[in-house]
């Protein structure tokens, strides 16, 4: 069994968390055709990659997710004394990504706050199995931590208002100008 934890609170990973969260709002800014996400890459403390959702309609930007970007930023797959060890995710990372992560031996850590099964509970994803759930079955190769401070999750959820997808065709349409007008009003 691998660890699987969640931490209502948690100094250090919360602020890192703001910072994923920060990408997946400019996501939903900027790309009004994928789930906003976003991710940060970690070499210890320090951020060594930055990614968010793409729908590729930004040059040099293919369509990918977050945490691989953030990856690839972090330079993790070219020869690089300082690999990410750690992906910190405002959304828990889908399958594919998991997997990406897993084949990366420098990842020692999964962070993320979002839940998929919350974003299926609003018809984002579908249902599939949790990470939660796999990390209880399988030795996966990487902790993985849960964040469920309200604030944080409160944060993380605002882009996903505005988020709407056909769970058949994969189209996912965000409200660019919705979420823009909503940040423009938002108490800090
Ligand atoms: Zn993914």
């Amino acid at each position: 069994m691998s660890a699987f934890e969640t931490y209502p609170e948690h100094l250090f990973f919360d602020a890192v968390a703001n910072k994923a969260i920060d990408l997946a709002e400019r996501s939903a800014l900027k790309n009004g055709k994928d789930i906003p996400v976003g991710a940060i890459a970690l070499f210890g403390a320090a951020i060594v990659g930055i990614g968010y959702a793409s729908d590729g309609g930004e040059p040099g930007l293919d369509h990918m997710h977050a945490e691989l970007v953030a990856l690839e930023a972090a330079g993790n797959r070219l020869i690089n004394p300082f690999p990410a060890d750690t992906v910190v995710s405002s959304m828990e990372p889908c399958e594919s990504c998991q997997e990406v992560i897993a084949l990366d031996e420098n990842i020692t850590t999964v962070v993320f706050v979002t839940p998929r099964t919350e974003l299926a509970g609003r018809g984002l994803v579908n249902h599939r199995r949790s990470i939660e759930e796999r990390a209880a079955q399988f030795e996966l190769p990487y902790n993985v931590v849960r964040l469920d401070n309200p604030d944080v999750n409160q944060r993380a959820l605002e882009p996903f208002n505005y988020t709407t997808r056909d769970l058949i065709t994969g189209k996912t349409k965000v409200d660019s100008d919705g979420f823009r007008a909503h940040i423009a009003q938002r108490i800090r």
